[in-house]
């Protein structure tokens, strides 16, 4: 059996998607199977990137920071990261649906889910994207995320990787369009602001509950739609990312994101040290590449199937496929 098969055998069927109906509202709580799946990468910044919770001054963008294992980092909170995939992950279900059925997102998801799903102040809690990232509507009915988020912060000091401007206002962060640059501006209109510098890297570890295959597959699908999207503040122009998976696991990882830290740090000093010969590494062969061995995974029952690398690439090809089931369980689930 393959790696992709082993995998997909220890997760829970797609049809525990559909929603069911609880005091005449549809609700899609899935059914707690105690599994898991593990998701580890890499994303690294491939324009400046603007990390901001909090509110700030007026002329002023500072991005989020914590002193942490001896550096000031830049600070990427699990709570932004599941915004921005959310979101990603909602507009690829529509274009999947919209692909799939001839009526378009909006009606197919008035007839199965009985609203429109909108995020955040809609939420339908009966969608898969509602299924996987939770919600509550009003009157108290609520499905919980099976979508689980840490906190990361940058391998780089934040002396190296964040940079601070002056720009005139709404200029380097807005937008330019229509702004006649060759005006003198005034103090007052300056703009401080604070950014991370594009080849900052982040890593990440995500964690989904009681999985589907589909589930896994709309996720990394949604993270990479995410990095084209943007994160962060000003993600229009922002905030994009490339995301290298390093692992996908049924296991839970007995490792932390602090631990990623060290190792990818680590990782830079072996490759500028001196040449072992006996540690060559082929050529292409990525710094990340090389902490692939370091994640270690536990399942509670068993041996985790663990992937890695081209593997991970296997699960993305099985979306089409899982997702036309998922729609075949929605039109199952009314008869
Ligand atoms: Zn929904």
């Amino acid at each position: 059996m393959s790696g992709i098969e082993k995998f997909s055998e220890a997760l829970a069927s797609v049809q525990t998607l559909a929603p069911r109906v609880v005091n005449k509202n549809k609700v899609a709580q899935a059914i707690y199977t105690r599994q898991v799946v593990t998701v580890v990468g890499v994303k690294t910044a491939t324009s400046r990137f603007l990390p901001v919770s909090h509110a700030g001054y007026s002329n002023e963008t500072y991005v989020d920071k914590l002193d942490l294992l001896d550096k000031t980092r830049a600070e990427f909170i699990g709570r932004k990261l599941k915004g921005a995939e959310r979101r990603a992950h909602m507009t690829l279900f529509r274009q999947m649906t919209e692909a799939e059925t001839n009526n378009g997102w909006r009606g197919f998801f008035s007839d199965k889910f009985g609203r429109e799903c909108a995020i955040p102040d809609g939420l339908c809690i009966a969608c898969w994207n509602c299924s996987l990232f939770g919600g509550l509507q009003a009157g108290g009915v609520a499905t919980f995320s099976r979508v689980r988020y840490f906190d990361t912060f940058s391998v780089e000091d934040g002396v190296e990787c964040i940079q601070t401007d002056e720009a005139p206002e709404q200029m380097a962060i807005g937008n330019t369009v229509g702004e006649d640059l060759s005006v003198e501006r005034g103090e007052a209109s300056f703009h401080r602001y604070e950014y991370v510098k594009a080849g900052t890297r982040f890593p990440f570890i995500t964690i989904i509950e009681s999985p589907t295959l589909l589930d896994v597959a709309g996720y990394v699908a949604a993270v990479k739609l995410a990095d084209q999207h943007g994160y962060g503040k000003y993600s229009a122009n922002h905030g994009k990312f490339s995301t290298e998976f390093l692992a996908v696991s049924t296991g839970y990882p007995q490792f932390s994101v602090l631990d990623m830290l060290t190792w990818l740090e680590n990782g830079e000093q072996e490759e500028t040290g001196n040449g072992n010969p006996g540690n060559e590494r082929a050529e292409g062969t990525t710094t990340e590449n090389k902490i692939a061995d370091k994640l270690k995974f536990e399942a509670a029952v068993g041996e985790p199937v663990s992937l890695f690398g081209s593997e991970i690439t296997e699960i993305r090809k099985e979306l089409d496929k899982e997702f036309k089931s998922y729609l075949n369980a929605l039109n199952n689930a009314g008869k």
